[in-house]
């Protein structure tokens, strides 16, 4: 790579980063941090910030440190934890001995607010929340000081040891930083950075019945661990100025650069956990792993892969303006990845009855079929083929629109890996529907192939009906129909936008022989159907597969159009 590319595919928070190591600004290291609020299943949002924090650490042989930002007891779970732990090391990354609880700071984090009352910089107010939200004023308002702002050092002390004591009702007092209330930024405002709540915490049970805001622990968490750059999301750039003013004031050795970068929204879903974690309690969904979350344990499940995921991630990019992606990109990625990763193998979701009239009764072949034709080296395998078979029902009509080159009464195509066969008989069932076919074939077409150069337009798949497995298999829709389902008024209810048929399950799908073996996790593309992979709920003799994505892909088609202008 030459210079120039070389820094046209640096974004603008790599960028940041290399000129940093350049003026050998933090001793030329880098060390970043992923810090999840443990009170949810990882979504794919979170998978572009993995990517990013553990991506610019591993490219300037730095290290990200995993810390768990626990500071709301309220609503936190060791499930979460360990639900976050898996999916980054599923997503390949690592934060060997680096991994970090904001509640392993609290005590350290409570001599640094005593640190500022005795600067004089923060004050114990007691207003209820209501007065607080109500003196704080607005965006085009000023906000009122607080009667209790000049408490006198020697009283904040002790009113907030007390707090720590318990000694007082939950809400009835808080700890504010003392900024300003003219201040143009609402969070200058004389935030809140401690409050009595008395709720047992996973880690820290019930030593404390004081914590912590977000805004005061969390500079303060990447200042004692010597993070170089803090990098979040946008919404945090209006917090900027209070993470500054926290570090300023208590002289930490070391003030970490916070950046921030667009957060990703995908269409067609929702990207929040407290949406997500709604749709959970309330069995909107089968779990946060259901195939159809946004989540990554979702994904994982789907059948998705880590390299597809990072793939993503990478072609998304980091900017510095909120977009939505098309989920069509996510798809994209997968297909690429598995296009030549997946084995290909026959399945028919909705079997239609072929019967061979001139093939002999009780004959058995051996079909050679390669596994991928993209990278031969998968090698292949042999596949049974009787008088007997089963296709797709979609794959006949009795009454062929023009240029329908599949089968149909009199035509002929090919069996992929098989023979020739024409269809010469519909039988129908007392409904009058079609029961079966009865086709010829012919014996001078092994393999697919005709010797006389005589050309078939349409190559079906099949499954031999002695041999083939019986499976179940669930095909996915978009969770929402709305490709902006969180677009509505105040007060609309997101669940409204749901697809309610978001899941499909065909019960008498057959699979050829050589799925016998299949575990869950293991992916295939079932040819001219898509890429399945085997689900968690599958056992031999009772297959279930996940439609992870079907063939088409409208985002090449996006991208070749866009290539064309
Ligand atoms: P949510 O808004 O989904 O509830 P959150 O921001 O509260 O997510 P955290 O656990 O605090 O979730 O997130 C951990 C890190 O992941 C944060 O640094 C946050 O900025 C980042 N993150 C969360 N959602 C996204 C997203 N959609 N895109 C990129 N990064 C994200
Ligand atoms: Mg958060």
């Amino acid at each position: 790579m030459n210079e120039k590319s070389c820094t046209l595919s640096l974004d603008f928070i790599r960028s940041i980063i290399a000129e940093d190591l350049k003026a050998n600004k933090h001793g030329g290291k880098v060390i970043t941090r992923f810090p999840p609020e443990p009170n949810g299943y990882l979504h794919i949002g979170h998978a572009k910030s993995i990517c990013l924090n553990f991506g610019v650490a591993l490219e300037n042989k730095g290290v990200c440190h995993l810390r768990f930002d626990d500071t709301n007891p309220a609503k936190e779970d060791i499930e979460y934890i360990e639900s976050i732990k898996e999916d980054i090391c599923w997503l390949g990354f690592d934060w060997g001995e680096h991994l970090y609880f904001a509640s392993d700071y609290f005590e350290r984090l409570y001599e640094y607010a005593i640190q500022l009352i005795k600067k004089g910089k923060a004050y114990v107010c007691s207003l209820s929340s209501e007065e607080i939200r109500e003196y704080r004023g607005t965006l085009k308002e000023p906000g009122k000081e607080s009667p209790y702002k000049n408490r006198s050092i020697e009283e904040n002390l002790d009113l907030f040891k007390r707090m720590r004591e318990g000694e007082f009702e939950d809400g009835s007092h808080v700890l504010r930083a003392k900024i300003d209330m003219n201040s143009g930024n609402l969070n200058m405002r004389d935030p809140v950075i401690y409050r009595i709540q008395r709720a047992t915490h996973h880690r820290t049970g019930n030593n404390w019945c004081i914590y912590p805001m977000y805004d005061f622990a969390h500079c303060i968490s990447d200042s004692i661990e010597g993070i170089t750059h803090s990098i979040c999301t946008l919404e945090f750039e209006d917090h900027r100025p209070l993470y500054d003013w926290i570090l300023e004031e208590l002289e930490v050795d070391c003030h970490p650069q916070q950046i921030e970068f667009a957060r990703l929204s995908l269409n067609y879903t929702v990207m929040s956990k407290r949406k997500l974690s709604e749709l959970v309690k309330k069995n909107y969904v089968n779990g946060w792993d259901d195939p159809r979350m946004p989540t990554i344990s979702g994904l994982r499940r789907r059948g998705y892969t880590p390299e597809a995921i990072r793939k993503f991630c990478e072609r998304i990019g980091v900017a510095k303006s909120n977009s939505v992606v098309d989920i069509a990109l996510l798809e994209h990625c997968i297909r690429e990845d598995l296009n030549i990763k997946a084995k290909r193998v026959m399945a028919v979701l909705q079997p239609l009855k072929v019967i061979i009239d001139n093939y002999p009764e009780d004959q058995v072949e051996k079909l050679e079929a390669e596994n991928n034709p993209e990278d031969l080296c998968m090698g292949s395998r042999k596949i049974p083929f009787s008088k007997v078979i089963y296709i797709e029902q979609d794959d006949f009509r009795e009454d062929p629109p023009k240029k329908y080159y599949r089968l149909a009464p009199g035509q002929e195509v090919r069996l992929k890996h098989a023979y020739y066969i024409k269809c010469t008989k519909v039988i129908k069932n007392e409904q009058g529907e079609i029961a079966e076919l009865h086709c010829d074939y012919d014996p001078e077409t092994k393999g697919g192939w005709s010797k006389d150069g005589r050309k078939v337009k349409g190559t079906l798949h099949w499954v031999s009906a002695k041999h083939a497995l019986k499976a179940e298999v669930r095909l996915y829709g978009h969770l929402f129909e709305k490709e902006n389902p969180e677009e509505a008024e105040e007060g609309f209810d997101f669940k409204l936008n749901m697809n309610k048929n978001s899941i499909e399950r065909l019960n008498s799908c057959l699979v050829e022989k050589s799925l016998d073996e299949a575990k869950p996790g293991n992916r295939y593309q079932f040819l001219r159907q898509g890429y399945f992979c085997v689900d968690l709920d599958s056992s031999k003799g009772n297959l279930v597969f996940n439609r992870i994505v079907s063939l088409r892909d409208s985002w090449a088609k996006i991208e070749k159009a866009q290539q064309e202008i």
